[in-house]
């Protein structure tokens, strides 16, 4: 299992993604995209996606997961792949590259990695607010945002589709836009853009017929105001507001645009942080010939006859700062959309920075490895991972990603979370024993039983019982013996070097039948959670905001 945040949700695997890529080169059936190129040297790396379903609420939940494969075939380089399936959402499925390049050898390398967005659904409902973040890849108070209504957010009545990560290549790399500016795409664009299927996409989305309104979150310079006041704050800034494209689209629902922007952007200024942080509306009356908002993603949704808007929060605050507003003005929103939800943090900047830095973590193997990332060293060495079934990365997050780190060719792989590179993995490449499930161990002189994937806190020490046939690899850990089952395990004898954690408490037990991986489990030494063996998160920090808010806060996004 892979841990959520709310602990009653299970995952399903929903997906009729094939297992392999090479001989035969199969691809998922249906919904789908998937691009790839070819590389010397490389780890091939498809994605495929889950369903995590929520009983309560029946909500769909999808999160992007990698299936990360080393290849050794007949190629003289190997095919990467990359893609990401939608369920249910109709979409038809699109095959870049790969095919014809396997049939023609031919070599279809872009600088880019290819990285599909991803659709989130939540609640039901005949009406569908759209919610999209990250259309420009610098902007993570947007994204942020977006990506907590995902995480954080239960729709009690209504529907809430969300994509936090649009221009998701562009989030990893940390700029604008890899291809120029996505959000001048939506007027016209020529099919050989490499952004061409991304914005077709998303467009479809647009035009569904039972979206009704469509928000798109950015991150702006300055704070906008009608008069010019000072460089920061005058007309030809965007941040700490509300954009329109025009006054009224009649006969829509939400149409009155002006009045439903005031109304929002007005109850969000009841929560400012700052008098100076008020948001204004602004309406760019793009029809009246505003050549360059008439590229725009809400510009496009307008002419479909949507209710749309651009939020802007100010690129002067802290991440957790823009998310703050950019959560303020969506819940005003939805609330005049009619619509019911809750949300499982306090909002307050505070309760965003804790909300956007808690549960970071991504899974493997089926959960056979699951690696706590709140604190993670920079780097996790000799990590057993599948050598011949595809081993599935599973983050806890839409912005996450597990990639092939862009400097190295020697098959290592960045974990990123938003613009953030949060660890490096050095795999192991390992057959895989499926015998073995859970282990069992004595905990400060308790007897359980221990679920692979899971983090077990201990107090004193742990001890792994002897199983006949299998072999117990504390790493870190060192007495000599090819087998540490049958020890007490104690935080004093590991070398903190190889914790997981930077705080060296955090240590890996891999299990082993002969050369076979069997799983992965985790002891955090702590005594103050002794007695809370099922807490499955490490404590969170939750500090203050910093002292000087910058572009780019402590998050480090
Ligand atoms: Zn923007």
């Amino acid at each position: 299992m892979v841990r959520g945040n709310s602990g009653t949700g299970f995952w399903a695997s929903a997906t009729g993604f094939a297992k392999t890529i090479g001989a035969g080169l199969s691809f998922p059936h249906d919904n789908a995209s998937v691009s790839c190129r070819l590389l010397p040297n490389a780890v091939v790396v498809k994605a495929v996606s889950r369903l995590r379903t929520r009983p309560h609420n029946s909500a769909r939940r999808q999160t992007h997961t990698t299936i990360m494969q080393p290849y050794d075939l007949f190629f003289p380089h190997r095919l990467w792949c990359r893609g990401n399936l939608f369920m249910r959402s109709g979409f038809s499925g699109v095959f870049l590259c790969c095919v014809l390049f396997l049939l023609a050898g031919a070599a279809c390398a872009q600088d880019v990695f290819p990285l599909d967005f991803t659709v989130i659904r939540l609640g039901e409902g005949p009406r569908t607010a759209l919610v999209v973040g990250g259309i420009q890849g610098d902007e993570p108070g947007g994204f942020s945002a977006a990506t907590l209504l995902t995480t954080h957010y239960r729709i009690e009545s209504g529907s809430v589709w969300v994509v936090p990560n649009l221009n998701f290549p562009s989030i990893i790399k940390r700029t604008r836009g890899l291809h120029g500016d996505m959000n001048r795409k939506f007027a016209r664009l020529d099919a050989k853009d490499p952004e061409f299927t991304t914005v077709r996409r998303i467009q479809e989305l647009i035009d569904h017929p039972q979206v009704a309104l469509v928000l798109n979150l950015h991150d702006g310079s300055g704070y906008y105001r009608h008069k010019y006041e000072d460089k920061l704050r005058n007309p030809a800034r965007w941040g700490q507001s509300v954009i329109i494209d025009q006054s009224d689209l009649p006969g829509v629902f939400m149409g009155a645009l002006e009045a439903e922007a005031r109304n929002a952007a007005a109850q969000a200024n009841e929560s400012l942080i700052h008098t100076g942080h008020r948001l204004h509306v602004h309406n760019t009356k793009t029809a009246d010939g505003d050549q360059e908002m008439e590229k725009s993603l809400s510009f496009y949704a307008v002419r479909q006859g949507k209710a749309a808007f651009g939020l802007e929060a100010s690129k002067e605050f802290s991440v957790e700062l823009r998310a703050y507003y950019h959560l303020l003005m969506v819940e005003s929103f939805l609330r005049q959309a009619g619509m019911h939800f809750s949300r499982s943090f306090a909002l307050t900047p505070e309760g965003v920075r804790g909300a956007l830095q808690d549960n970071l973590a991504v899974s493997f193997a089926d959960n056979r490895v699951f690696l706590p990332l709140e604190d993670a060293r920079p780097a996790i060495n000799y990590l057993p991972l599948p050598k011949s079934g595809p081993a599935q990365a599973v983050p806890t997050k839409p912005i996450m990603a597990v990639l092939p780190c862009a400097t190295s060719d020697n098959g290592q792989f960045c974990v990123y979370y938003g613009n953030r590179m949060l660890t490096l993995i050095r795999p192991e490449w390992r057959e895989v024993d499926n015998s073995l499930s859970a282990v069992p161990v004595r905990v400060d002189g308790k007897d359980k039983l221990v679920p692979f994937g899971q983090v077990v806190y201990v107090g004193e020490s742990l001890q792994v019982q002897s199983m006949d046939g299998y072999r117990v690899n504390a790493i870190g850990f060192d007495n000599g013996m090819p087998d540490e089952a049958g020890v007490e395990l104690r935080l004093k004898d590991f070398m903190q070097r190889f914790s997981v954690d930077k705080q060296g408490k955090m240590f890996r037990v891999e299990v082993y039948r002969n050369q076979l991986f069997s799983g992965m489990f985790l002891i955090y030494f702590d005594n103050a959670k002794k007695n809370n063996p099922n807490r499955p998160r490490m404590a969170r920090n939750a500090g203050a905001l910093p002292d000087r808010p910058g572009p780019e806060s402590s998050l480090g996004f």
